[in-house]
């Protein structure tokens, strides 16, 4: 059951909600967001929504017998929408594209790919600065120097920046940089690094984990949440099966599941979903088919000199194949 309070409540419950929660023996969890208050009530069985519905203070009570609360479409039937300024937004009836290269290099890297994206109406520049690897001796990033060159490059060109953050320690710094923070595969499950975000108020886009499931996930999405943001985009981008005929197996199944689940907005990852370049656009435009709010596309001027992740990394002319048809594809099915 989630209780929406009529006011904040700033560490202070209503004391006619908290006595008659307390008399009745439900455990509450206090939810402050940067949007509202709530109380996450975890009843055993059946309960009477009636008994608090009236209480002042109480601005609506629902009911949710998931385990997933806040992330949960049966207390917010409407779909969310991150609205991220400038008339751009993810979710409803928009198709999000982000595109731009797996890790970010060069100045006129970033700026031929900000002229692409430029050219086909895409607002989200993806690039990651700090990159985990599975190899330590690997290139792990050009760190704070390549994202305030990234910044500076992409703000001048009105696009927004999706860029990875791995440790709570930098979000300070980067937090100037950033419109929207991904917690790639590796750390969905990096709880400290979660509440931290849930701390800020921009946008979070969550990825699977490599070997997640859906309810950890949704989980991941529950911690930032719990902790005040409310801005949460999940992300499918394949996890570890049995399959070695390409990287991860893009589990799309988990596209329908997830929107039927929750109410934030589903990003499908399609370059690390089957790491096959030649294959991506197929699996973009197989996620639009499927209901997603968007992809996520890894995009490099010169794919093959791409210094992470060229196998999966597609070159300017398949993007734009890839957009009209994904495009051409969301249009569709919003008609069914
Ligand atoms: C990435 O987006 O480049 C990345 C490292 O993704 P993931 O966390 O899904 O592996
Ligand atoms: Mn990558």
């Amino acid at each position: 059951m989630i209780i929406q309070l009529e006011n904040r409540i700033q560490d202070i419950i209503p004391a006619q909600i908290e006595t008659c929660l307390s008399q009745l023996k439900i455990p509450f969890y206090p939810v402050e967001t940067q949007k509202a208050s709530y109380l996450v009530c975890t009843p055993e069985g059946p309960f009477d929504i009636r008994l608090v519905g009236h209480l002042e203070g109480v601005k609506d009570v629902h009911i949710v017998g998931d385990k997933h609360k806040m992330v949960n479409k049966r207390w917010k039937v409407e779909d969310t929408v991150i609205d991220l300024g400038e008339g751009l937004s993810i979710g409803g009836d928009e198709f999000a594209i982000m595109a731009g290269p797996c890790s970010i290099d060069t100045a006129e890297n970033i700026e031929l790919t900000v002229s692409k994206l430029v050219e086909k109406g895409i607002r989200i520049m993806r690039g990651g600065v700090f990159k985990p690897r599975t190899s330590p001796y690997s290139f792990m990033g050009k760190g704070m120097e390549g994202l305030l060159e990234f910044y500076s490059i992409c703000k001048a060109a009105g696009i927004k920046i999706i860029t990875e953050i791995m440790e709570p320690s930098v979000l300070e710094q980067m937090y100037p940089y950033v419109d929207i923070f991904q917690v790639g595969a590796r750390n969905s499950q990096n709880f400290a690094l979660l509440e931290a975000l849930g701390k800020t108020d921009k946008p979070v886009m969550i990825k699977r984990g490599i070997s997640g499931t859906i309810d950890e996930l949704l989980f991941s999405a529950e911690y930032v949440f719990k902790n005040g943001n409310e801005r949460l985009i999940l992300c499918e981008r394949g996890i570890r099966s049995f399959e070695s005929a390409y990287r991860n197996t893009l589990d799309l199944n988990a596209v329908p599941i997830l929107k039927e689940r929750s109410h934030l907005p589903v990003i499908v990852d399609p370059s690390h979903g089957i790491g096959i370049r030649k294959h991506v656009r197929q699996m973009a435009v197989a996620g639009a088919a499927v209901g997603a709010d968007g992809v996520i596309v890894e995009m490099h001027p010169d794919p093959d000199k791409a210094l992470t992740d060229n196998k999966q990394t597609i070159g300017f002319d398949e993007f734009g194949q890839l957009v009209d048809q994904v495009r051409s594809v969301h249009q569709v099915i919003k008609g069914f």
